[in-house]
């Protein structure tokens, strides 16, 4: 047999795929080449196939695809538990926005997104879709940590944190997609706030500069109850099919929440391949309601798993998404079967992927992307095992995960963050923490 060079093997005592059958891999390895996987098999084979590969994970741990974040707003993560327990409206207007618009800056976000980053790594989340404001800070924190992102900037009708006008933001987001559009890890996007926020005209503007730059659409859709009636009372339509109706919904477009819809807007989302960002730990906090998943799924429509921002979650632990959404959905169907496992598993891995527009992320397979992780096995909570997919959505947590690889680079090696400077990163929370208080 031909050696043909690796770079690393990573292995453990299974390798959970995702490929198409969801294959299980016992004893298994996934072999890399600078940022794509190569092979993915019986780990003695690939030893012997590859001799010369440096070797990560080992004997006891679990090697799965990283896991994808589809909603966040990651410097939020710097008014975490600042308001909870509010009505909406009041948590909001008396918290979080004039917080807002006190301390919200490119410093600030710089600074919160490498944390957000940092409790990411740390919990396996190797990809993660943002809206936020100063996306250019935004993009340098996270190509420091080295995670890949989709990172939007966000407009509404009116000034905001960031920009004083509608044009000022047109022009700051298109100038971001230009600058960071040949970029390995970061996909710009454009991120009108929802269609509440964002007139006709806005979004049409939106779709022109998306298109133009093959960029996606990230945008909150359908969150709560009041957003339903603003929308009938303005457009006399639901919000998704008053999106649908200015020909607003394609592949490209990232819908957030997608809580209150009716069937035939569940349809549209399935006919348009719009992809679905389901926040459920945001939902429930919030009160904002229970999206109609299994529905969506049995209608072929695209979910992937978000935390939304740490204010509203509040933590960007994607295991607990996993865990939270096949749990609330059989209790909301009265159906233990209404969201399995397996079904967790993929939407918070290869389906994430696919909503944010990549085709070659999110499982282990010979020429996808060399985004991988792996989780120590030989603890109390995670013994016996007689079935990964049960272990990894009902006993798991992020705390497990102790190896990270992104596009072939190390970035947690054993537990330990190698990419970035955690003692930094939690010294500069610790003085925003005193500033803001
Ligand atoms: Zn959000």
């Amino acid at each position: 047999m031909a050696k043909v060079p690796a770079d690393y093997i990573i292995y453990g005592d299974y390798v959970v795929t995702v490929n198409t059958a969801m294959d299980v891999i016992s004893n298994g390895a996934v072999a890399v080449k600078d940022n794509i996987i190569i092979a993915v098999g019986d780990a003695t084979t690939l030893f012997k196939k590859y001799p010369e590969a440096k070797v990560l994970g080992g004997k006891g741990q679990l090697v799965m695809p990283g896991l994808v974040n589809t909603h966040n707003h990651a410097p939020m993560v710097y008014l975490r538990g600042i308001a909870d327990d509010l009505p909406l409206k009041e948590w909001l207007e008396e918290h979080i926005w004039p917080k807002e618009g006190k301390w919200v800056g490119s410093e600030f976000v710089s600074d919160a997104t490498k944390l957000a980053c940092l409790e990411m790594l740390q919990g396996g989340t190797t990809t993660f879709a943002d809206m936020y404001f100063y996306c250019d800070a935004m993009a340098r924190s996270v190509k420091s940590v080295g995670l890949r992102a989709v990172l939007g900037e966000t407009g509404f009708d009116f000034p905001t944190a960031a920009v004083k006008s509608l044009a000022e933001y047109f022009q700051r987001a298109e100038e971001f997609i230009q600058l960071w559009q040949d970029e390995a890890l970061i996909k710009p996007s454009i991120a009108p706030h929802s269609p509440y926020a964002c007139c006709p005209e806005t979004l049409k503007k939106v779709q022109h500069i998306a298109h133009k730059y093959n960029a996606p659409i990230h945008i909150h859709v359908a969150e709560t109850e009041w957003e339903v009636q603003e929308i009938k009372s303005k457009y006399g339509k639901r919000p998704v099919e008053h999106l649908d109706a200015i020909g607003f919904l394609n592949e490209h477009v990232i819908a957030a929440h997608c809580v209150w819809l009716d069937p035939h807007e569940i349809e549209i989302l399935a006919k348009r391949k719009v992809g679905v960002a389901h926040c459920i730990e945001s939902n429930l906090k919030l009160a904002s309601g229970i999206a109609p998943i299994p529905a969506m799924l049995r209608e072929g429509v695209k979910v992937g798993l978000g935390t939304d921002g740490a204010a509203s979650n509040n933590d960007l632990n994607m295991f607990s998404e996993i865990a939270t959404a096949a749990k609330v959905h059989k209790l909301f169907a009265k159906d233990l079967t209404a969201l399995d496992a397996k079904t967790a598993v993929l939407m918070a891995t290869k389906r994430g992927a696919e909503v944010l527009g990549y085709n070659n992320l999110g499982f282990l397979a010979p020429g996808a992307l060399a985004d991988i992780i792996t989780l120590d096995l030989e603890r109390a909570h995670l013994l016996p095992l007689y079935n990964v997919y049960s272990h990894l959505v009902y006993a798991a947590n992020a705390a497990d995960v102790v190896n990270v690889m992104v596009n072939g680079e190390i970035l947690l090696h054993n537990g330990e963050v190698i990419s970035c400077d955690v003692a930094e990163i939690l010294a500069k929370a610790h003085e925003w923490n005193r500033k803001i208080i």
